[in-house]
Formats: C-alpha cells, structure tokens, sequence
C-alpha cells in the first residue's frame, strides 16, 4: 500500500481488473484448508470443495439469469468462445454449415471463426456502421437456411459499445438458429438476462470483472436445448461438456465477483459513469482537436476510446508509462504495429487509428486519480505536439 502513491493511475480495466478484497477473502481458504478435489466423491474434503463450486454455480447463474445447470466452468473466455464455436461447427458439420459473426470480435472469436471456415464452414463477416453497432436486420439478412450459428458479441472490448442483443435474439430464435455472444466485457456494466435477450451460449471471463485471472463459464441453454460437441475428452466433468478438475478456488472467487456484481450493480454504474464523463469532459476541455470513437449513448459507463489528432498513440502511451496506464486496442493485438481492426471497421483511416487510445474507468478508480490523469494526459499531448512528434503511422503501417 505504501507504494500506491508511486504507481501509475491504472485506467485500462478492459485488459484486466484486480481481484475484488471480498473475493479474495472467499478464495483463501480454498487454497489451503478446504483444498479437495470437487470431483472427490468418497470424504468430506471433496463434498466441501463440491458444494462450494455449487454455490459459485448458483451465485453466475443469479447473475445472468439462467439455471445454474447451464453453467460450465471454463478456464477463461477465450476456452468458452472456443468451445461454443468449434463445438457447434462439429455437431452441425455437414448439416448445418454457415455461420454469421460481426467484424469487429474479439481475436479468439475472429480466430475460432476463421478455423472453422479452414473446416468447410461458410461464413458472412457482418460490417459495423460507424458508430460500432450491427443494425439487427442486417444480422437478419445474413441467416441462411443452413445456418448454425450467430456470433455477436454484448459489448466491445476497444470501443465500448453494447449490441442491440435482444433484438438480434428475437430474430435468431424465430429463425431457429444458436445465438452466441461474447460476454467478457458485459458483466459488472450492464444487466445481462439470458431469457430475455434470448441467448443460447454466452462466454464469461472472471478477470474482466474483479474476480481471478483463469476462471470463465460458457452459459449452455437447456431449453431448447444447445447441442455441441466438446473440445476436451476426459473425466466427463461439468456434465461431460468440459472435462477436467475444476480449480475450486477460482470457481469459489469468481461466483463471489457474481454475487457482488448482482447486489451493487446500479450504485457502481451510476459511480463510473460520473467519474468517465468527468474524465472526458476534462480531456476535451483541455485539449483540442480530439475525437471519439464509437457509439456515445450505446456504451457501457467506464470506456472512454478517444484520439488525439497529430499525436502518436504509441508516443502517447510512451510519455505517460510512470503516470497512466491507458493501452491502444486490444492488450492480445497491441504488440503489432496493424492499425486496430475494430477502428477500422467504423471507418477511422489509419492516420486517426493510430492517433486514437482506450481508457476505462473501474471499481476502485477515485476522483482525484480521474483530476491528476486528466492534467498527465493533457501535459503529454501538449508536449508532444509542441515537440511536432506528429503521428508516425504512415511509416509504422507501411
Ligand atoms: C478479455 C476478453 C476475452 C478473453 O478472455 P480470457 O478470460 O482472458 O480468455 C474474450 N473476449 C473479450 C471481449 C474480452 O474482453
């Protein structure tokens, strides 16, 4: 703690979150004391390991909506995504043999997709109108007779925005065809209800939302019934549609990071969003010639995707590594030099991609860390305009 003070403000809670204290002090004991193996059926050890991921099943599927029987423990969001994709395309295989998915994915759902079309699937890449958003009745054009799948994921990891998923819902299930989304950056910001957006497989990541790093669920609708095939083949666990030992305390910690999401929803929402729409009002006060991509009122509260025209990003982030942790894109894609694919996407040239960065406000973010990035951030971008440090993306992209 005594450190805090020394370490740059952290506004980048779309790459991770850090574990909630509850959720700490309800994994703890789990590691040490009640460590069995859930899947241990013969002494006490297992029972008390079992009934706790029980109580985590139940405090997820609170969360979302749903049966706790339609909730498989993954290890993250990209296994989930994984799972739902490959596994519906091998049980259809041969049926069934179309797929829909939005240009704008996440790398392991894009990726997923994209492995599947090497396996003999037809796939229709949606297009995003510029302000991030599918329209519904473009979804709707896509579904074929022979469709299996519909990919689109709740709400961005770059840009924020959140899908018109009830709609597209409406429409996949009168067609009678899977609806997918990836969930990772939803939970903790919206309220998500598997019944009423009409989802059949959902993808949940326990980092994205204060919970640990290596934990995630896959929601299975039960009716009507989702059939895929599995990716693992083992013990039969998790209804045989995830083999493997469960890691208990993670499992504990994440339905923890569930319940405390499905208590404190509103209040926290209400909280971020004063501190987001604080922290931008204060950038484009003090810095002219900023833009902001993606939807401004389909957004969730704590994303803020802004560039700053004739500034580097990279330089940007460079500038302000003691001070501000902000990230351009995606944490998995930022190592390359590509502009990002979902800036892209909305339209933005390569030139405002490349200018543009991604912060989000989080749980234990406070006023005056909002004050003090405001002040870093505009000090950076004045210097380095002053500096005539203009963007260098023509050579970086060439
Ligand atoms: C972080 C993220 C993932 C990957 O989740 P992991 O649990 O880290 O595997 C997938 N999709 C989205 C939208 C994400 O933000």
């Amino acid at each position: 703690m005594t450190n805090t003070e020394a370490r740059p403000i952290y506004l980048d809670y779309q790459a991770t979150t850090p574990v909630d204290e509850r959720v700490m002090d309800a994994m703890t004991p789990f590691f040490t004391q009640a460590f069995g193996n859930p899947h241990s059926t013969s002494h006490s050890y297992g029972w008390e390991a079992r009934d706790a991921v029980e109580v985590a099943r139940q405090q997820i599927a609170t969360m979302i909506n749903a049966d706790p029987r339609e909730v498989i423990f993954t290890s993250g969001a990209t296994e989930s995504n994984n799972m739902a994709i490959k596994g519906v395309g091998r049980f259809f295989a041969g049926r069934k043999n179309h797929m829909v998915a939005l240009k704008t994915e996440h790398k392991c759902v894009l990726e997923s997709i994209k492995y599947m079309q090497r396996h003999e699937i037809d796939v229709t890449w949606l297009d995003v109108n510029a302000d991030g958003l599918v329209d519904p009745d473009t979804v709707a054009a896509a579904i074929k007779p022979d469709t299996a799948l519909v990919s689109v994921m709740l709400v961005n990891n770059e840009i924020g925005v959140i899908q018109p998923l009830a709609e597209i819902g409406a429409i996949c299930r009168d067609r009678n065809v899977y609806l997918h989304t990836d969930a990772a950056q939803a939970t903790g910001k919206i309220v998500i209800d598997v019944q009423a957006m009409n989802i059949d497989l959902m993808s949940l990541s326990g980092h994205k939302m204060y919970g640990p790093m290596g934990i995630g669920a896959l929601y299975v609708r039960r009716k009507p019934r989702v059939r895929f095939e599995p990716l693992m083949d083992g013990g039969g666990q998790e209804r045989t549609m995830r083999s493997g030992t469960l890691p208990a305390p993670l499992v504990v910690g994440f339905g923890k990071a569930a319940e405390i999401i499905s208590q404190d929803l509103d209040q926290e929402a209400a909280r971020i969003r004063n501190l987001r729409d604080r922290l931008l009002k204060g950038l484009q006060q003090r810095i002219a010639d900023t833009f902001v991509n993606g939807s401004q009122n389909q957004r969730v509260m704590g994303n803020i995707n802004i560039g700053f025209r004739g500034v580097d990003s990279e330089s940007l982030m460079n500038a302000l590594k003691d001070y501000v942790a902000i990230s351009s894109g995606s944490a998995c894609t930022s190592t390359s030099v590509e502009p990002s694919y979902v800036l892209r996407a909305i339209g933005l040239s390569d030139l405002d991609a490349h200018s543009s960065v991604r912060m989000c406000v989080g749980r234990m973010t406070t006023a005056q860390e909002i004050d003090q990035a405001i002040a870093a951030i505009s000090n950076a971008v004045e210097k380095l305009r002053g500096a005539g440090l203009v963007t260098n993306a023509a050579s970086v992209a060439g």
